[in-house]
């Protein structure tokens, strides 16, 4: 929709800046959300369909640069008559995959025809948008950050070995874009600079070199960057920071800066609850859309390069789950410590993505913080007791009462047959193959996350796997245990 501004007789579009445009598209992203992709471990088997529909829409052009080490297609989609190349990739890490599916849901965008036709206009006249998704197919297959050869695509900007490598570089040198989009997902665990929350997003405008220079190449990223700070502060305020920004003379962004192109970062961190980073995609794709309008009607070049340099930058100083002030038993001795626990994340067959929750710290924890964060003055910490009978068969735990047997400070179960091959279970439990004799939990640094919390006899929460499980509102957090055998 247009609006004639009678007084200066020209077509007026109705987004009056990219701040409101971002507004918009982030209210009605639903519309958009390609819905074939909705866990972020999907596969290039997933993205061929989608491609094969994009082959068929004569608003793209895709195009086969070439195969992965495993010999999976890598596709370029490019949309727009205008003259200045914009290139976008994603998931050069197999298991970076936020952005790759936003990308999908920007490629709808583009397809249907809706109120942002004059929107869209600007953008595809003024542009050639160039996209790059999943990078590294192989990775992603196994969900892992490295390709097929085991190298990290990412450190191989300059010596070019993986055909991966030099699939992006060749594209790179073809179209000399006047901006790129490196897309990554970085640590959950990184804060905005020293505070408690957690850089959802960070940026960077990388260096072309040790020194610290800003010709124009990187003066315009910077710039830019500011326009994109400005939009997602509406959404996530405090939470975007920028990323290391020390040299690497391996990496694609520093080099792709330095061969001409504009280069942006952005790497997706964490939000809470979002293990499946879906809200961070919705993020990815207002942010990408605002930039490509800011990039089209060059307004980013109103902005200052100095409030690029005032966004703080990632520190790493999140547990993913913060106990305050319990106290710990030890030889006889009370003391009074803090116990920051991490969930890490691993991909198996049947269950898809499950954690294994892990003691990362204990002590004096203050100047950290938690993704979720709890404090439990005068609560003791113990290790919870192994069931005293042994239980047949796995297919027997559904009898059980889990909560029951939390209650009684039980956090382990000896089972003899047909335990899950995978290592992990939904029952919030420690559970334990009857031939290992040792116990498994212990209050240690690097120990599996298990145990109990207590106030005089009564236990109020239970720590199952690094979740919580609160006893006292019989409210179950815990995503997934694990499996000792
Ligand atoms: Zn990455």
């Amino acid at each position: 929709m247009s609006m004639y501004n009678a007084f200066s007789g020209t077509i007026m579009r109705q987004y009056f800046s990219p701040l409101e445009f971002s507004h918009r598209i982030f209210d009605c992203y639903d519309m958009y959300k390609e819905s074939t992709i909705d866990r972020k471990n999907f596969k290039h088997s997933s993205i061929e369909p989608l491609i094969s529909e994009l082959k068929r829409n004569r608003k793209f052009s895709v195009k086969k640069l070439g195969e992965s080490v495993e010999r999976r297609s890598i596709y370029l989609v490019s949309l727009g008559k205008g003259s200045r190349d914009v290139l976008l990739w994603s998931q050069m890490h197999g298991d970076e995959s936020t952005a790759t599916m936003a990308l999908f849901d920007i490629f709808n965008f583009f397809s249907k025809d809706d109120d942002f036709s004059d929107v869209k206009e600007i953008i595809l006249k003024n542009l050639r948008l160039n996209f790059l998704p999943m990078l590294n197919p192989d990775g992603a297959e196994k969900f892992q950050r490295r390709n097929a050869l085991g190298i990290d695509i990412n450190r191989d900007a300059s010596r070019l070995q993986c055909p991966e490598s030099r699939i992006l570089k060749e594209i790179r040198d073809k179209l000399s874009p006047e901006f790129g989009f490196n897309l990554h997902d970085q640590s959950p665990r990184y804060s905005v600079g020293n505070s408690f929350k957690i850089a959802s997003i960070s940026f960077l405008a990388p260096r072309l070199n040790y020194g610290n220079e800003v010709p124009p190449v990187r003066e315009k990223a910077m710039k830019l960057i500011v326009d994109l700070k400005n939009a997602l502060s509406e959404f996530i305020p405090g939470h975007i920071s920028k990323y290391s920004d020390d040299f690497e003379p391996r990496a694609f962004g520093d080099n792709i800066q330095s061969w001409g192109t504009s280069t942006i970062l952005i790497e997706s961190g964490g939000w809470q609850n979002d293990h499946q980073k879906q809200f961070l995609r919705k993020l990815n794709f207002t942010l990408l859309l605002t930039s490509l309008l800011s990039i089209a009607e060059e307004s980013y070049t109103k902005n200052k390069v100095k409030d690029y340099y005032c966004i703080p930058e990632n520190k790493e100083n999140i547990f993913d789950l913060l106990i305050r002030n319990v106290i710990l038993k030890q030889r006889d001795k009370f003391s009074k410590v803090d116990i920051g626990i991490n969930r890490y994340e691993i991909l198996t067959e049947d269950q898809g993505i499950v954690f294994r929750g892990i003691i990362e710290d204990m002590g004096d924890l203050s100047g950290y913080y938690g993704s979720e964060e709890y404090c439990f003055d005068s609560l003791e910490a113990l290790c919870g007791k192994e069931y005293t009978e042994v239980i047949e068969s796995y297919s027997d735990l559904k009898d059980l009462n889990f909560e029951d047997l939390l209650n009684e400070g039980i956090t382990t179960i000896n089972v003899k047959k047909d335990l899950p091959k995978d290592g992990f279970s939904k029952y919030p439990i420690l559970i334990k193959s009857s031939e290992i004799s040792a116990k498994i939990d212990n209050i240690a640094v690097k120990s599996p996350a298990f145990f109990l919390l207590r106030k005089g006899k009564e236990i109020n929460f239970a720590v199952i796997n690094g979740f919580l499980y609160n006893l006292k509102t019989s409210t179950n957090n815990v995503y997934n245990s694990c499996i000792v055998q």
